[in-house]
Order: structure tokens, then sequence, then C-alpha cells
């Protein structure tokens, strides 16, 4: 039976098949001894009758009177005085004494066949004394009869060896006495109780059968389905439906534990369903504040972007008359009201650079900031803009580096806003690196897709602590009113808004006490859907 019809068929059927089978090998095993005792008992009757023929033919025609000396002719005497009656006569055949070998025996062809498988028997095992059989190749069947004929010690007293032709010997088989009876019922008869013998095994079977399918039926297969049907319909989802299995053996513990489990979880489920509710109210409130938040941050932004562009009015105004007022040649000799010039100069330009770069940050915020992406040759844009800074570098006596690969590619990005990116990298680098110092900008390619630029510096380092919360807008290392240096804690964040807007990634390297590298990741070609992305891409690492 292949495998998967096995796996394939019903725990009832599975039973059914092997109960069946196993019934069906039982019974065959029981009724064998009966099969085999009826044929005993059928033959009882005939055997006996032909038995008891056979031991009168011996008795009168055979065997000698024990008492008294044996008349010369007591053996053809003895055939007269066989019952006149009896239709069955006996027959006697005597054995040749070239016969007492089996193998000679079974050459013999012109022997009846029974008689000669009659004389084996006899010759061949010297303790059997009859033997019998059906004879079924007539029209009607006949039972045949065999008893052995042995010398006893009387025979010897006529057929010893000096007194007789034939001399015999002491249980020498000398011939055999063959009863032949009519047995056409005898088969009838046989058939006919196996016949009953097969009916009572089928009757016992099918009940065998029977019961058993109710037994498995009422007591196995029921709760079963039953359990199956609760768990169908939990399974659909109904943690409400309960077993009611009443049965009073295992299943109903069975049941009563699954009806436990249930009830566990439902009441989960309950529990679930209030968390689910509170999570989902929850979520509501956060984006009710998210709402509210936006909404402050868009007032915030515009507030900032209105407040610095009325700022930014009249303090260009403030720069440009403090300008007039340095260069007037009246003042000449004024030396104070000069330096007083000069000082509304110097903090009216800080003051437009912080208010630039608030405007700057609100902008970006405001998501007014629009991309103008064209091809730019990076190489030249840093050289450029080195040149523009070299005065204030100049000033504090640094050496500058540059160091560019051979063959960069030109970028295909938004030119003003990497600008801003390097102008806010180098002139922190400028403003944090001691007189003296070394700053450095470098460009290489970074993969097939992007190229990588570093500004680096010999200043005082950024702490590990500190690498990504100077992006943030106003962070700043030290943001104590004693700091020496000058700054709102704004150029970072300005830098990492603008490279988000291109697509590229910002970071920082660092070794505290021996310097910094700002670099830029960026692609060499704008995408303007992955520059949309709004998490922060800021990394830091230590040199
Ligand atoms: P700030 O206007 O203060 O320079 P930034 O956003 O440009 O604002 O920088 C934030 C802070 O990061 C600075 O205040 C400074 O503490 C630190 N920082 C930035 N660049 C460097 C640098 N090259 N070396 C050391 N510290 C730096």
């Amino acid at each position: 039976m292949p495998k998967r019809f096995w796996e394939r068929i019903s725990l009832a059927a599975k039973y059914r098949i092997l109960f069946g089978a196993a019934v069906l090998l039982i019974i065959a095993a029981a009724l064998s001894v009966p099969w085999k005792v009826t044929e005993t008992l059928i033959y009882e009757q005939p055997f006996r009758e032909a038995q008891r023929i056979a031991d009168d033919y011996f008795r009168l025609v055979l065997a000698r009177p024990a008492d008294g000396p044996a008349p010369a002719d007591f053996h053809a005497r003895g055939v007269s005085l066989l019952p006149e009656e009896k239709r069955v006569k006996p027959q006697f055949v005597r054995l040749s004494p070239d016969l007492t070998d089996p193998q000679a025996l079974a050459s013999r062809t012109d022997l009846d066949p029974f008689l000669r498988r009659s004389l084996r028997v006899f010759v061949s095992r010297p303790g059997r004394d009859f033997w019998y059989t059906i004879r079924r190749e007539q029209p009607v069947p006949r039972f045949w009869y065999a008893q052995a004929v042995r010398v006893r010690r009387n025979c010897l007293s006529c057929h010893s060896e000096s007194g007789s032709a034939t001399p015999f010997r002491e249980n020498q088989l000398v011939g055999l006495i063959a009863v032949d009876l009519p047995a056409d019922r005898l088969d009838q008869q046989l058939w006919l109780n196996r016949l009953w013998l097969i009916a009572a095994g089928l009757l016992a079977g099918i009940l065998a059968v029977l019961v058993f399918y109710i037994i498995t039926h009422r007591f196995i297969l029921r709760p079963i389905h039953e359990l199956r049907e609760v768990a169908a319909r939990v399974g659909e989802g109904d943690l409400t439906v309960r077993s009611t299995l009443r049965t009073g053996d295992e299943f109903e513990q069975l049941s009563d534990s699954l009806n436990q489990m249930l009830e566990r979880l439902r009441i989960s489920q309950e529990k679930l369903e209030q968390a689910n509710k509170a999570l989902d109210a929850k979520l509501d409130e956060m984006a009710q504040t998210n709402i509210a938040l936006y909404e402050a941050n868009r007032v915030k932004s515009e507030f900032l972007a209105n407040v610095s562009h009325e700022l930014r009015t009249p303090l260009t105004s403030i720069i440009g008359f403090a300008e007039l007022l340095r260069e007037n040649p009246e003042l000449e000799s004024d030396t104070r009201t000069a330096r007083y010039a000069e000082n509304i100069l110097i903090s009216g330009r800080i003051l437009l650079e912080i208010i630039n770069d608030l405007l700057d940050l609100a902008k970006i915020e405001a998501g007014k900031v629009e991309l103008n992406p064209e091809t730019a040759d990076v190489r030249d844009l840093c050289v450029t803009l080195l040149d523009t800074m070299r005065p204030m570098a100049d000033e504090k006596q640094l050496q500058v580096e540059f160091a560019a690969a051979p063959n960069l590619p030109t970028v295909f990005t938004d030119r003003g806003k990497l600008r801003q990116v390097l102008y806010n990298l180098l002139s922190n680098a400028i403003k944090f690196t001691p007189k003296g110092g070394r700053i450095g900008l470098r460009i290489e390619r970074d993969g097939p897709e992007h190229i990588r630029i570093e500004v680096r510096d010999t200043g005082p380092g950024i702490p590990p602590e500190h690498r990504e919360t100077i992006f943030e807008k106003f962070r700043q290392i030290d943001s104590s009113a004693t700091r020496t240096h000058r700054g709102a804690g704004l150029g970072l964040a300005i830098a990492r808004e603008l490279v988000l807007m291109l697509g590229g990634q910002i970071g920082v390297e660092s070794e505290p006490g021996r310097g910094s590298t700002f670099w830029i990741r960026l692609p060499l070609r704008i995408d303007h859907a992955a520059a949309a992305r709004p998490a922060p891409e800021v990394s830091a690492t230590t040199r």
C-alpha cells in the first residue's frame, strides 16, 4: 500500500482496515484447527468399519489359532468363515521378497498406485500398520484402507526357515489387507461441514467488525470529531465556542483542558484588544501632537524667516553707513570715531552672518529651498573657494594644503549649495585651528558612483560624545559665555541639511587634541528622490 494513501486516509478508516485485517487473520488461524479436525471426524466412521473388516479377515484367514496344532488348510477354511453378507471383500496382497525396497516399489508401475503407496508407507516406516485415503480417480470417490500384515511368532511354526519354502522372520512385512469402501457421501459431508465452518467464521468476523465499528464510533471517533469541530471553529476565529464532551474518560479531561486553554486565550485576546485600543488612542494623540508640532515648527520657521529678513534690511544699512563713516577722510584725525565705526562694521558683519544663517536654515526647514542641479567641476569649485578664503587663513598664518585625485569626473549637482557646505566646513577649520596650524582640502573618487571631499585641520578635535550632536542646530561643544570662538551653532546644521538635499552623507573623524576631518560623500549625479529622504545622514568616527 503506497505510503501516501496511508497518510491520506482518516484515522477511522485506518482503524477499520487494520482491525478488519486482524480479525480475518485471527479467524483464519482459529478455523484452521476445526478445518483439519473435521476431516478426521468425517473419516472416523469408514476408518473404524474398514479396520473391523481387516481385523476380521486377519483373525479368520491369516492368523493361526493360538491353541492346538494348526490344521494344514486353516487359511482356506478361514475364507469360508468370513461373514456371507459382507458386500465389501477385503483383498489380501502378498508381498513378494523383491518388493521390500521402497525404490523398487516406486518403479512398479504395474501395481495399483494406491497399493503401491500403501506398501511404500509400511516398508519405509516399520512402526506404521495402517494407512487410508480417499480415492478420487473414479467417478464415485472410495475410501481406501490398507493394513500391514507382519509375521507373528506363531506363524513361524509353519513358516520357519527349515519347514517352509518361503521362510519368515518375526515382524517381517509379508503383505497387506486392503479394504475399499464407497465414500460418495463423505466428501459432501466434509465440504458441508467446512461450509458451516466458513459461515461461522464469516458471521464471527462480521459481528466483530460491527461491534468494533460501534465501539470506535461511540467511544473514540465521536469525541474526536466533536473536539475537531471545536478546534475548527477556533481556527475560524470563534473563541467563545466550548466543547461539551461528557464521556467521563480521558476525552473529557482533554475537552476540559481545551476549554481552559480557550478561556485563557479569550482573556488574552480581550486584553490585547484593550491594549490595541489604548495604543490606537495614543497614536491618535501622537498624530495630533505631531500635527501641532509641525504647525508650530512651520510658524517658527516663518517667524524666523520674517524676523531675519526684517533684521537684515536695517543691518545692511548700518553696515553701509559704518563703511562710509570709516572711509570718511574727515575722520582721519579722529581716531576714536574711526575705531567706533570699525567696531560697528565688524559687529554688524557678524550679526549679518548670523542672520543670514538663520534665514538659510529657516528656509530649508520650511522647504522653500530649491535645487538647481548643473554640471560642475568640483576641482575648479574648490580651488576658487580656497582662493576666496585664503586671506582668512593668512590672517592666522595657517598653511593651506590642497589635493585632488587625477581624472576626477564632473558632477551633476547644485554648485551653490555644495559651495556653501564647503565654505561652512572650511570656515570652521580656519576658525578652530590655532595660529600657525594646517588646514587641507582633498577630493577623491569613492566607488563608481560617488566622490568624497575632506576638510582637515589641526585644531582641537572633537570628543566622541559630540561627534553627532554638533550637526544639530545651535549645538556647540563649548556653549559657555566665555568661549573664545564666535558663532551661533548653525554652520554644520545647514551643511548637513544641504548635503542631504544633494543626496549625500556627511560625517566627521577626529582625534581630540590632534585635529578633525569633516567629510562629505556626494553622488556623481544628484537623484532627486533619494535627496528628499528625511533621515539624517551623519556619521562620526575616531581617526
Ligand atoms: P559654530 O557657528 O559654533 O561654528 P557650527 O555648527 O559650525 O557652529 O559648529 C558647531 C560646533 O562644532 C562648533 O561650535 C564647534 O564646537 C564644533 N566644531 C565645528 N567645526 C569644528 C572644527 N573644525 N574643529 C573643532 N570643533 C569644531
